[in-house]
């Protein structure tokens, strides 16, 4: 059991309002971490530091939570790029394309998918990543969805159950039989493997009686609630996931003020996904409208092969602060709290005593790069539950 002593830091953000300048980015400067058993055991002056066996000197850099990516499709095959192609051209997203990847994510074997995956999972964790959720719904029968959730297992724990991402095409004309299946032998064989248990709730997919249905369903099945909403227009998500106690909803770009106010008075988190408005050029939410209702708001990735094929946080984070009008603090709180509380974790998202150390070296003086500096590499290192990797 060997301890460590990270000295050097430029800039200590720990997310803890208690700690520092009293932000809620709990800034420290001339601030030491110390790392014992894969936690934090300290985060504060080094004089009361406590002592530890090895030291690491950071360098002036900057260190700061790892990011929570609490919306991925991490599991899926082949790619969409004519669609996107198109797309660029002029046509509307619809969510159609959906169908194009089910098809190639069934042809493909396990072997496949756990490449696909863990090579998914690596680009994330290069880019900061050190919690991602990752949901089924490219598999759309028992046996693909069960088969996707368990290759999923193999990279991460919070993994959600999406069968009702789309009607597949042999179920063209049984909407309602294919309902019936994911509440009922999908939900079995899923149940098992999952968290979590999420509905595309929007326009052209499932409506708020379909998407409570298959959302009561897997909570009967020990499953949490948390669904995709209000991304295409105006529609019942929101108010739905509050209803439900649902830890997240995600989208939230078309909310009415009824929607707002429910959100604020919930404990549901607002997961905004700009990489999926970005891809699709549509327009974002209104993050500031949410933020000043004191709605919490987490920022994630969405990354899938339809929207917004993407895996860097870094990206997301400079999209908030570039075209959401988020501070570049509060972009950093939303991808690091904000993500850790759509996942319902008090382990994760903030560097003080007791929490995982699971973090972040910038290769720059300051959080405030991450937005300033879009496109560049500004990951130093990525550690993991005190570990360096
Ligand atoms: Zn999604």
């Amino acid at each position: 059991m060997t301890s460590t002593l990270l000295t050097g830091i430029g800039e200590l953000v720990t997310c803890d309002p208690e700690a520092g300048d009293g932000s809620p980015l709990g800034i420290l400067r001339e601030a030491v971490l110390v790392i014992e058993n894969g936690r934090v055991a300290w985060a504060g002056a080094a004089a009361t530091a406590p002592a530890a066996d090895d030291r690491v000197d950071v360098a002036g850099r900057a260190v700061l939570p790892g990011f929570v990516d609490s919306h991925t499709h991490l599991v899926f095959a082949g790619d969409r790029a004519a669609e996107f192609a198109a797309r660029m051209a002029g046509e509307r997203y619809t969510g159609g394309g959906i169908a194009t990847t089910v098809a190639a994510t069934r042809a493909a074997s396990d072997e496949e998918l756990r490449r696909i995956a863990g090579s998914r999972a690596g680009e994330m964790r290069s880019w900061g990543t050190t919690t991602f959720e990752a949901k089924s719904g490219y598999g759309l029968s028992a046996v693909d969805e069960a088969r996707i959730l368990r290759i999923s297992r193999e990279f991460t724990d919070e993994t959600t159950f999406l069968g009702a991402h789309a009607v597949p095409s042999e179920f063209a004309g049984d909407r309602a039989g294919y309902l019936d299946l994911v509440r009922g032998a999908m939900l079995d064989a899923c149940a098992p493997l999952a968290k979590w248990v999420d509905v595309f709730c929007d326009e052209g997919a499932f409506d708020a009686e379909e998407a409570r249905a298959v959302l009561r369903a897997g909570m009967g099945a020990g499953l949490v609630p948390r669904l995709h909403g209000n991304q295409l227009g105006f529609g019942p998500g929101a108010q739905l996931a509050v209803e439900l106690d649902a830890a997240s909803v995600d989208h939230c770009t078309y909310l009415t003020d009824t929607d707002v106010a429910a959100l604020a008075g919930s404990d549901t988190v607002a997961t905004l996904l700009p990489g999926a408005d970005f891809g699709t050029r549509s327009p974002y939410p209104d993050a500031r409208r949410l933020l000043d209702a004191g709605v919490t708001v987490a920022l994630a990735t969405d990354c899938n092969p339809g929207t917004s094929f993407v895996t860097s946080m870094p990206l997301m984070i400079a999209l908030a602060v570039r075209e959401m009008h988020m501070t570049p603090a509060e972009a950093l709180h939303a991808a690091t709290v904000g993500g850790a509380a759509a996942l319902r974790r008090t382990d994760i998202g903030r560097l003080s005593r007791g929490m995982r150390a699971d973090f972040v070296v910038l290769e720059a003086p300051s959080h405030v790069h991450l937005g300033y500096r879009p496109g560049a590499r500004l990951i130093h290192e990525v550690w993991k539950g005190g570990a360096r990797g």
